[in-house]
């Protein structure tokens, strides 16, 4: 069995990650990609948590039914602010998780490190090593008030798709073979609300994730 393919480990991230912080995810991605170059398969299982998906974690071993599995109430975790990320390793065929804190566990966690996240690995009353945020030193309660990190190292992750907001000959490209398929855009490269749409739509028609982005997964059932 061949290794799991990279882009196969981006695409189930990028999904489990949610809504999160585009910022963020870029910066995920580029932890997958930099892990892989060193042979280490890397899946994030969780991302962005809404306020009910907290409330209903809390409750777990307290008035429903489980162990109790956080200490964190809505609004609580780096999580409902779309900032932080749950990540594990999987075997190589990408087909099993892996949950050992191991070397390459922990090496995943020292390459987010330096590109500015925070591991919950590190922290000595209740470490979690499958977290990483970026909080750049703020706490929830600063997230709560309104305050958010600054992204000052964000410029050097390369993005491999496009999303809502992108303009380019990528975006002429995508338009085109949008068009191929029966829509109707007009090729000027800019990824606008009616791109998107059609993006939508394509996607939702070929039973793919529907969330607007033109990932690998779209581009090759575009170009199919
Ligand atoms: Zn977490």
């Amino acid at each position: 069995m061949s290794r799991v393919a990279l882009d196969t480990l981006i695409n189930r991230s990028i999904r489990n990650m949610g809504a999160i912080d585009s910022r963020v995810r870029d910066m995920m991605i580029e932890v997958i990609r930099r892990a892989y170059s060193e042979g280490i398969n890397v899946q994030i299982s969780s991302g962005l948590r809404t306020n009910d998906e907290q409330n209903r974690l809390y409750a777990k071993g307290r008035t429903a039914s489980g162990n109790i599995v956080t200490n964190a109430r809505a609004g609580q975790s780096v999580h409902n602010y779309g900032l932080a990320v749950d990540y594990f390793l999987t075997n190589r065929t990408g087909d099993t998780a892996v949950w050992t804190v191991n070397d390459q566990w922990k090496r995943v966690a020292a390459i987010a490190k330096s590109m500015g996240f925070t591991w919950g690995g590190d922290w000595t009353s209740f470490p979690d090593a499958s977290h990483l945020e970026y909080t750049k030193g703020l706490t929830w309660k600063d997230l709560q008030a309104g305050r958010r990190p600054a992204f000052d190292q964000v410029s050097e992750v390369k993005k491999t798709w496009l999303e809502f907001g992108d303009e380019g000959a990528g975006v002429e490209a995508m338009q085109e073979l949008l068009n191929r398929h029966g829509y109707d855009l007009v090729i000027d490269g800019i990824f606008g609300p009616k791109t998107e749409r059609a993006l939508r739509s394509f996607q939702y028609q070929n039973g793919l994730v529907v969330d607007g982005v033109y990932g690998v997964n779209s581009k090759a059932a575009l170009e199919g």
